[in-house]
């Protein structure tokens, strides 16, 4: 066994189906009587249900949660809370809509309850990137870390096909860099070989019977898994470069991380042989990098960076911001090789 260190996180997790009727006693539980309830426009109707089912322990809905976490609805959701004199806050969504809780409890320490819908995994880290002036920055701090997450299956159900798959890859990419992360650390990997497996054998089921409970348990097991991955250790070139796209090139978070993880992984391949070794069992596969390609392209996601907005001018400069600021990973940062990924993941090819 390697030398290790591993700071576990406090957590406590609820998991199971029609686990939403337990949100009520959760907000008793934290010593807490007026919930701000968040979401998004679009999960309207499901925030409005909420706060209807909670009655007297809600103080009201605030449904405009904006992916990447930009600053100004911060600042107006921080209106809200105070004028309703809210006690706690529950986040009712995907990582958009936790990502405005912890941004909320960043800047007046409420509480947080938080109801993942998706599986990008927010609701398992101590991590939030914000917004401003055009400019993404992230942050580590346990202020983030939500004091509570319920897990209800139902509520994945309403989850689109293409949503399933490209959130199912964002979560599997934690699980990839935490397997070669410089911290990695034998529960983490662990915990990262089992969200792989669970999500791995969850997505096609789902694209076959999308109200199939069983398969959506099993994917909604694995973004928890594949999520305290993310909370637990650093990551690498794949976040690096996904970084890079969505806050500089405003592409589209999930579907990001599932065109470019497959040539992230071959890019590490040589460098990191038992990472890719437990990833390919995982997925019951023989090559990693094209195991996650084929898991993407059979369940119908999107494979190219060209058609989820990237414009192949803009290469280059992706490039040279990806390189800019020096980080670990496990094969050293070469400019040339970055492009090739990049024209790679541009063009869709199979790693
Ligand atoms: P999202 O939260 O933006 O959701 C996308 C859309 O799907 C929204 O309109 C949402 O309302 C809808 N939706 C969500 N769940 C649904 C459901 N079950 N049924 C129907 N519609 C549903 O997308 P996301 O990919 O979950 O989150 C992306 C954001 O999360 C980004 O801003 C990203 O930076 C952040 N994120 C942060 C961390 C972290 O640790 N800080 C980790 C992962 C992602």
């Amino acid at each position: 066994m390697q030398p290790f260190i591993y700071n576990a996180l406090p957590s406590r997790v609820i998991f199971g189906f029609g686990t939403l009727a337990q949100v009520a006693e959760e907000i008793r539980a934290l010593g807490c009587s007026r919930a701000l309830v968040l979401t998004t426009p679009h999960q309207r109707a499901s925030g409005e249900a909420l706060v209807a089912k909670l009655g007297e322990l809600a103080v009201g809905l605030y449904d405009n949660a904006t992916m990447h976490t930009p600053v100004e609805v911060t600042r107006d959701a921080l209106g809200v809370v105070k004028s309703s004199g809210a006690d706690c806050v529950v986040a009712l969504g995907g990582g958009s809509t936790i990502g405005l809780g912890k941004a909320i409890a960043l800047n007046t320490d409420l509480p947080q309850i938080v109801i993942p819908t998706t599986y990008a995994g927010s609701e398992a880290t101590p991590i939030i990137g914000q917004t401003e002036n055009g400019l993404k920055t992230t942050q580590r701090t346990l202020k983030v870390l939500p004091e509570v997450i319920i897990y209800d299956v139902d509520l994945t159900l309403t989850l689109p096909a293409q949503m399933t798959v490209t959130s199912g890859m964002n979560a599997i990419a934690h699980a990839v860099e935490a397997l070669y992360s410089k911290d990695a650390n034998p529960l983490i990997s662990m915990l990262a070989e089992q969200g792989i497996a669970a999500i791995g054998r969850a997505l096609p089921r789902i694209q076959l019977d999308p109200q199939d409970k069983e398969a959506r348990s099993d994917a909604l097991f694995g973004a928890w898994a594949c999520g305290v991955c993310l909370g637990a250790v650093g990551m690498s070139i794949h976040h690096k470069l996904c970084h890079t796209l969505g806050g500089s090139f405003d592409l589209p978070h999930a579907e990001t991380h599932t065109v470019v993880l497959p040539h992230a992984t071959a890019y590490n391949a040589d460098a990191a042989p038992e990472a890719m070794a437990r990833i390919a069992r995982a997925l019951g596969v023989d090559n990693a990098a094209q195991g996650l390609f084929d898991l993407a392209a059979s369940n119908g996601a999107p494979t190219r960076l060209a058609d989820i907005g990237m414009e192949e001018v803009d290469l280059a400069r992706a490039v040279e911001i990806a390189c800019s600021s020096p980080y670990w990973n496990p094969r050293p940062i070469e400019p040339v090789a970055i492009r090739k990924l990049l024209e790679n993941a541009f063009n869709g090819n199979r790693p």
